[in-house]
């Protein structure tokens, strides 16, 4: 790693969209922190940038245990000298319709995926904001922006995500901080590997596009909005969804 270097950190690198999203910052030439609960996965990501030449390291932690996490963010942006760019996309799914949540289902998909970026923002921002250079990109969904039956607890958790974000931009803007979102649609993920067959049509009739999204789709969006090339896009919400909400 050279100084120059911009370090990223992004979450959920296992797998599916995050570990896309990873693959794609290291070859852009970043030095992608590699976050989920499992280090086995991870290191298997790691290895595939190594060989690729790129640079990278992993950190496994539950995002979800505000203490550990705010203290994983610190202790990376301590021992790389800088935390440039923050990608929040560690996500779960407890659907159920409202009548037969529970409490328990409302605050975990809430716990992880919502104040996780919270703590992770708070702990970045000091780091960003001393080198006067940052890009946070959190990786809502279009359930946060138009809603979905079955999703309450995830839709207000990634309307939230909206919410945060651009409070986020207000604040940090004048110190060369961006903060923006990338809504997702339906992607090919472990996430809607067991969509039903008449919800995937259905929201296949739906799309301009007539296809679900790959992980490539968004991690291309990421590497736009991550770039220096981003300076003057902040606040906003980047829908990357075929065509499906055109919000
Ligand atoms: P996925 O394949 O299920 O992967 C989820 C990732 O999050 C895994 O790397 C998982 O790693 C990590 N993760 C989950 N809980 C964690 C925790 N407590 N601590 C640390 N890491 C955790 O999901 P995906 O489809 O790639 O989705 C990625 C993001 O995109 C999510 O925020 C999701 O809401 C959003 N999104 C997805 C779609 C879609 O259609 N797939 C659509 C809209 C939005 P470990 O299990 O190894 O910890």
């Amino acid at each position: 790693m050279t100084n120059e270097q911009r370090v990223a950190v992004v979450t959920g690198a296992s797998r599916g969209i995050g570990r896309e999203i990873a693959l794609r910052l290291a070859r852009d030439g970043r030095f992608v922190v590699l976050v989920s609960r499992s280090a086995g996965p991870l290191s298997e990501v790691k290895a595939l940038i190594d060989d690729a030449g790129g640079a990278s390291a992993v950190c496994a932690v539950d995002v979800g245990d505000s203490g550990a996490w705010q203290g994983a963010v610190e202790k990376i942006a301590q021992e790389r000298g800088r935390l440039d760019i923050l990608v929040n996309n560690a996500g779960i799914t407890r659907d159920n319709l409202v009548l037969r949540m529970s409490d328990e289902e409302f605050d975990e998909v809430l716990r992880v995926n919502l104040k996780s970026a919270f703590v992770a923002c708070r702990a970045a921002a000091r780091a960003m904001m001393k080198g006067r250079f940052g890009r946070i990109v959190n990786i809502a969904s279009t359930s946060g922006v138009v809603g979905n039956a079955g999703q309450a607890n995830y839709a207000a958790a990634k309307a939230g995500l909206i919410g945060l974000t651009k409070s986020l931009a207000r604040e940090l803007g004048g110190k060369g901080v961006t903060a923006n979102v990338v809504a997702p649609g339906f992607i090919e993920t472990d996430m809607t590997k067991d969509l039903p067959g008449e919800v995937r049509d259905r929201v296949l009739m739906g799309m301009a596009l007539k296809r679900l999204g790959t992980p490539q789709d968004i991690a291309a969006a990421v590497s736009y909005v991550s770039s220096d090339d981003a300076g003057f896009l902040t606040g906003q919400v980047i829908c990357v969804d075929g065509g499906l909400t055109m919000c």
